[in-house]
């Protein structure tokens, strides 16, 4: 492992010029950093603890009915805050959905989209050809071992998923990142964070030298919301689907649907068709169902994952139910 040297940032801008410099990464929980180092997938010359900047942690109410949440705030604190907890279920369902309780006391919010995939050649710890950790050497995946990976938006230079929970409800809520720089301060949707294949099969996210997000907002709360995670075990694994659903109901008619994927892509996965056709139909009823078909018309499997697109039609449908049931 590289030595490398440690700075603390005492304020946003002491942090986003220290971000600036090369080689430079910043540290908040560590739970992914340091995994990255062990493994050799980065190698700083510089970490720029940013865990002691003020005005970065916390969950508040906004005047327009909406909250912001500050970057640095733990997973579980975000969790268990009852602006959270009351109006957006989904979200809270999510993060508790996410990795063990000790890790969520430490992970933050903001780190938490920013974990990179979780494929085994992008893992493995002898070389392997990936375009993720060499950009321009290839994709093992697409030939082999890939039953995890991609069903929406993938190409052949990289079939991996973004794995990350919180994120879906976050797309589902229609959220976005605060990301300050030296320019100033800009706002991205949730799903715009990541970079598909197709952009730029390397990446995983948009972020530059001295980029921090510095917190998230979300607008105004749904009528009722819900994630389901489908996984192989049910405590401490990583999604193979997971489906956040928030709706705007008028008794069992749906007003408005908004529903996203993960673990289906580069990104979180919004369902724009389905989203649209459930406008007017009732819970439950086959035009629904039919609505729901629709989102999965643009599926498109690898070799070994074909699976995954029954478990994510149907996760869909019944986190649509579980939503209208929690109403
Ligand atoms: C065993 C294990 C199981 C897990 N299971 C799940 C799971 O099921 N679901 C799930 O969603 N996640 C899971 N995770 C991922 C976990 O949630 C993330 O590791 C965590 O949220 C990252 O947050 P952190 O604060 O520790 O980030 P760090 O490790 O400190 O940083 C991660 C990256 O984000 C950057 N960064 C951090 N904060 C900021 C910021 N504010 N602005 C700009 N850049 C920043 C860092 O430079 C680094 O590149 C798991 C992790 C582990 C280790
Ligand atoms: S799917 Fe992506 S991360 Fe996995 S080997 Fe291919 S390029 Fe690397």
């Amino acid at each position: 492992m590289r030595n490398f040297s440690y700075a603390q940032a005492t304020s946003r801008a002491d942090a986003i010029a220290l971000l600036q410099q090369p080689e430079t990464m910043s540290i908040a929980g560590g739970t992914e950093l340091l995994n990255w180092k062990r493994i050799g997938i980065v190698e700083p010359a510089r970490v720029v603890d940013i865990t002691g900047i003020p005005d970065m942690e916390g969950v508040e109410a906004l005047p327009n009915g909406g909250v912001r949440i500050g970057a640095l705030t733990k997973l579980n604190d975000v969790a268990q805050h009852a602006l959270i907890r009351d109006a957006y279920p989904v979200f809270s369902q999510a993060i508790l959905k996410a990795a063990s309780a000790q890790i969520r006391n430490l992970a933050t919010i903001g780190g938490n989209p920013l974990q990179r995939v979780r494929c085994a050649y992008f893992r493995a710890e002898e070389p392997t050809p990936c375009n993720k950790r060499v950009a321009g050497s290839g994709c093992s995946a697409v030939a082999g071992i890939h039953d995890k990976h991609a069903i929406f938006g993938w190409t052949e230079d990289c079939v991996a998923v973004h794995p990350a929970d919180p994120p879906v409800a976050l797309a589902a809520l229609d959220a976005a990142y605060v990301i300050e720089n030296a320019k100033g301060v800009r706002r991205v949707p949730v799903q715009d964070i990541h970079v598909m294949p197709s952009e730029n099969p390397a990446w995983h996210n948009i972020l530059g030298n001295g980029d921090l997000i510095t917190a998230i907002e979300i607008g105004a709360a749904a009528t009722t919301s819900a994630y389901l995670k489908i996984r192989e075990r049910e405590s401490f694994e990583y999604a193979t689907v997971s489906a956040a659903v928030a709706l705007d109901l008028d008794g069992d008619v749906i007003r408005r649907a908004r529903i996203a994927l993960g673990s289906v892509a580069m990104r979180p996965w919004r369902l724009n068709a389905t989203e649209q056709q459930l406008v007017g139909q009732r819970i439950g009823s086959s035009e629904a169902v039919a609505a729901v078909d629709a989102g999965f018309v643009d599926a498109r499997p690898l070799s070994s994952n074909a699976y995954k697109i029954t478990i994510a039609r149907n996760a869909t449908l019944r986190a649509i139910e579980l939503a209208a049931r929690a109403a």
